[in-house]
Formats: C-alpha cells, structure tokens, sequence
C-alpha cells in the first residue's frame, strides 16, 4: 500500500544499469574515434563527419540516460512523453557536435576548454533533466536542489576532462587503441556518475497523474534492449566507417609520401650527381688543361737555363686566368643550384620536420635502427622559407648523422631532432651519438667537395648552408658535444603558428 505523503521507493534494474554504462563507454570510445576523424578531414568530409559523428554519439549519451532511467523500477506505471523525450535526444546531438568542434580545433587553451566544459556540461545537465520531464507517472517529482548542483558540477568537471582526453587522443599516435579504451572507460564511467547522482536528485510523492498523458508511450523491457541494440549498432557503425576511412587516408598518405620521396630524390640526383658532375666535367676540363699546358711550357722556359721572362709571364698569367675561369664556374654552378625557383611560403618548421621524419623513416631502420626522438618547441612562430630547400637541408644532415653511426657498436644509435624560438628566430638542432666531428676537419666540412666518404661528393654542407643562408639564417656545428651536433637558424616574421 502507498501512503500519500512518503515518497515512492524505487529500485535499480543492475542489468539494466551495466548496460547503461556499456553504452556510455562505447558513446565515449565512439567520440575518441570520431574526434580522431573530424581533425584529420577538411572541407564537406569534415562536415559529413562532423554531422555523422555528432548524431552517433549524441544517440550514445541519450540512451545512455533513457536506460538508466528505464533501469530505476518505481512501484507505479512510468511513461514518457515522446516529443520531450525527441527534444533531450536533440540536446544530445547539439551537445556532441559541439564537442567534435571543441576537440578538433588545432589548438585548446585553458580559458578556451573551461568555457567549452562549462557549455557541454550544461548541455548534458539539461539532456538529462528533459529526459527526466518526459516520465509520465502519477507521482510529483521534487528536487534535492544540492543534488542537482553538484550532478551539473559533475557533468561540467567531466566535460573538462573529457574535452582534454579527447584533445590529446584525437591524432592517433600508434598503439593507442588501449589508451583510447582507457580514456573511454574514464569519460563512460563519469558519464554514468553524472547520470546516477542526477537521478538521485529526484523523489517521487504519489500524487494523481497531472500531467499531459496524450503523447505518452510506455517502454517494456524488451523495448530497453531495443535501445540498447539499436544504440551499440549506431555506434558500431560509426566507429567502423571511422577506421575504414583512417585506412583509405593512410593509403592516400602513404602514395603522397612515396612521390614526394621519389621527388626528393630526383631533386637530390639532379643537384649533386648528375648535372654537376657533367658540367663540371666539362667545363673545369677545359681551363684545368690550359693550366697544365701553360705550367709546363713555362717549367721547359726555366729548365733551358735562358728563359724568355715575357713568355714565361704570359703563361703565368694565363694560368692565373685559367683559375680564375675555373672557380667562377664553380661559383655559377652552386648560384645555380641555390636558385632552382625557390618557392617562399610561411611555414610551420615543425611540420617540415616531422615531414621530412616520415621520409627517413625506412633509411633510419635500414641503417642498424636508429631511434629518431623529435623535441618540438609549441608555439614556434613561422618562418618563411622554401619547403623543399629546407626538407633538403634537414635531410641532408639527417643522412649525414645516420651514415656516421653506422659504424657504432658500443653504444645506441640515436638521432634528436629539436626545434626552439631564439630571439628572431628558431633554432633547429640534429644531434647524433656518432663518433662527431674531427677538430682538424671541423673547419672544412662546409667547403664544397671536402668529403671522408669514399663514396661521398662532399656537397651536401655546402649546399645546405647555402640553403639557409638564402633564407636569411646561419647553419653551424657545435664543438664539444658528444657525436655531432648541426644546427641552424631560420629568422621569424613574428606571427605565431595558430
Ligand atoms: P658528404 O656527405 O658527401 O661527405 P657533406 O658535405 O654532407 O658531404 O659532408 C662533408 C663531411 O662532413 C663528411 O664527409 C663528414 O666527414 C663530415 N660530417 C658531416 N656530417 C657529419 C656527422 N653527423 N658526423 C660526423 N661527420 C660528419
């Protein structure tokens, strides 16, 4: 028997509650996803996601609720008002669309993530208490208003909490399925938290049913597992169209790397073997003979003991000429290889170096697996440069320090590749644990053909310097550390990467 005035004591469904909470776990796991995708595409798939994603997760976060309040059993007949009930499950998707955009923009400052939270966890607050309007029961529902308080200071914490788990897992670094499962159980769980302290809140008195009945339905049990169904396969279907687009990506990405690598190394071929060796064959042959022509018409000049001193002189001037002749072609060849259409465009020098990371990848572990360790500075401003003049340089300092340790075997071979802000500048760094530098060559490493490699052209520092002294910036080593450490500057133009 019901007494008028106690309130009505209501019980828990446990099945019906686990399986809230799986769908909150999933909804989350679907969102980590989602997010992952929503980053990576621009333009109208940005958009197909954005909406896709949206409606999946926010269908997740309404049944998540609908079930656990389908879960709390009360000893009378409960309905709910469908337009109500159609109204929270809009929320939902408002709510989880506007997280998506949160999450996907390149960069969450504090202020910018507590104003998102704070936005997301009203939302959810407010998806869960219109779904609460929606019961249809003959019974007043009172609030414990410090219930209410703190299930929507709950809901805004873990939105806090969620925004950033789902900021930092957005990219998919590798192996991050399990983090991704974890950082779902965390946000699942406090979902259902948010949900249960919410329901809490709430007392039902027995009263006559005063409320509008006329667009309520009643949901059986079987009509939960429905939900429950139809809600995991919404999400399933998500997450699945999710990882079936990374991998058409990652194809796409993988082609786009594959020419850039040939471009690069077309670029490379032209610029030190081919071109320049054939027009320095040509071309220095030429003045080199007349040097030696002239050299020993005027030893033959001194060893007959008479020499005429004006033909003598003008063999020595002509050598003199020669020399010069051959220098200036030289000189025209590298001018020529440092102009090749520079292309200056504002950069994220960051970028070109986890770029040009990709592209050394296979020739890192071909040579004994070198472990390549980035240390980039955030926030670097931009520089304005050529990308594929500097993805040259860092290349060839890359293979430079892979080639030197090679030969290691006492210790790991290990390559650091670090970007800083220096007054007007950024600093680049690549560092190696190689045998470094020899103090007596040190001074030479950047002239044009100096080389210790049996195989080596001795061009790559040169060119290289030129490089970036065209951009305004100076390359140089380091003495005295362990292996050898290049870096370079690169001068800013004070706009901040955003
Ligand atoms: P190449 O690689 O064809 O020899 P470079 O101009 O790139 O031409 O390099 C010139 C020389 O500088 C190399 O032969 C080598 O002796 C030295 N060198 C360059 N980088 C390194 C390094 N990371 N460690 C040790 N020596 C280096």
């Amino acid at each position: 028997m019901i007494s008028a005035n106690a309130a009505l004591t209501g019980s828990y469904d446990p099945l019906q509650v686990a399986l809230s909470v799986l769908i909150a776990v999933s909804a989350s796991y679907a969102a980590l996803d989602l997010a992952g995708r929503v980053t990576a595409t621009r333009g109208r798939a940005r958009l197909a996601w954005l909406i896709g994603g949206s409606t999946a997760m926010g269908i997740g976060i309404w049944a998540m609720h609908y079930i656990g309040m389908l879960a709390f059993r009360l000893p009378v007949p409960v309905e709910y008002d469908w337009p109500t009930a159609l109204l929270s499950l809009l929320v939902g998707i408002l709510c989880s669309a506007f997280a998506l955009v949160v999450v996907s923009r390149r960069r969450m400052g504090l202020t910018y993530a507590l104003i998102g939270s704070a936005i997301m966890g009203c939302g959810i607050a407010a998806l869960h208490y219109i779904a609460m309007a929606a019961m249809r029961l003959p019974a007043e529902c009172r609030f414990d208003f410090r219930l209410v308080a703190l299930s929507v200071a709950l809901a805004i914490v873990f939105s806090f909490v969620a925004l950033w788990l789902e900021f930092y897992f957005r990219d998919e670094p590798k192996n991050s399925a399990w983090r991704k499962l974890g950082s779902a159980l965390v946000m699942g769980v406090a979902i259902s938290a948010m949900h249960y302290t919410g329901a809490a809140a709430a007392t039902f008195i027995p009263a006559a049913s005063a409320l509008d009945q006329s667009h309520a339905v009643s949901i059986s049990s079987l009509g939960t597992l429905g939900i429950a169904a139809a809600t995991l396969q919404v999400l399933g279907v998500a997450v699945l169209s999710s990882l079936v687009d990374r991998r058409f990506d990652a194809q796409a990405l993988e082609l786009a790397l594959a020419q850039a690598r040939l471009e690069l190394a077309h670029v490379a071929r032209i610029a030190t073997m081919g071109e320049l060796t054939a027009s320095i064959a040509h071309e220095i042959n030429q003045p080199l003979t007349a040097v030696v022509t002239n050299g020993n018409f005027a030893l033959r000049q001194i060893a007959s003991g008479a020499p005429n001193l004006e033909e003598l002189r003008e063999a020595i001037a002509e050598i003199v000429n020669d020399g010069t002749r051959a220098s200036a072609v030289i000189s025209r060849i590298r001018a020529l290889l440092q102009k090749g259409a520079p292309d200056r465009v504002e950069l994220d020098i960051n970028e070109v170096i986890q770029e040009v990371t990709i592209l050394v990848r296979h020739e890192a572990t071909l040579s004994g697996g070198v472990s390549v360790r980035l240390d980039l500075a955030a926030d670097l401003p931009r520089v304005l440069g050529d990308r594929v003049q500097l993805q040259q340089v860092l290349i060839n300092l890359i293979i430079n320090s892979i080639e030197a340790m090679r030969t290691l075997t006492d210790r790991p071979r290990q390559l650091l590749i670090k970007s800083a802000k220096n007054a007007d500048a950024v600093l680049i760094q690549v560092q190696d644990s190689g045998k470094g530098l020899d103090p007596e060559q040190a001074g030479r490493i950047f002239e044009p053909f100096f080389t210790t490699k049996p195989q080596g052209i001795g061009m790559g520092l040169s060119i290289s310097r030129s490089i970036i002294e065209s951009h305004g910036g100076r390359l140089w080593t380091v003495p005295g550390s362990s292996g050898a450490l290049f870096q370079f500057t690169l001068p800013t133009n004070g706009n901040s990467v955003s």
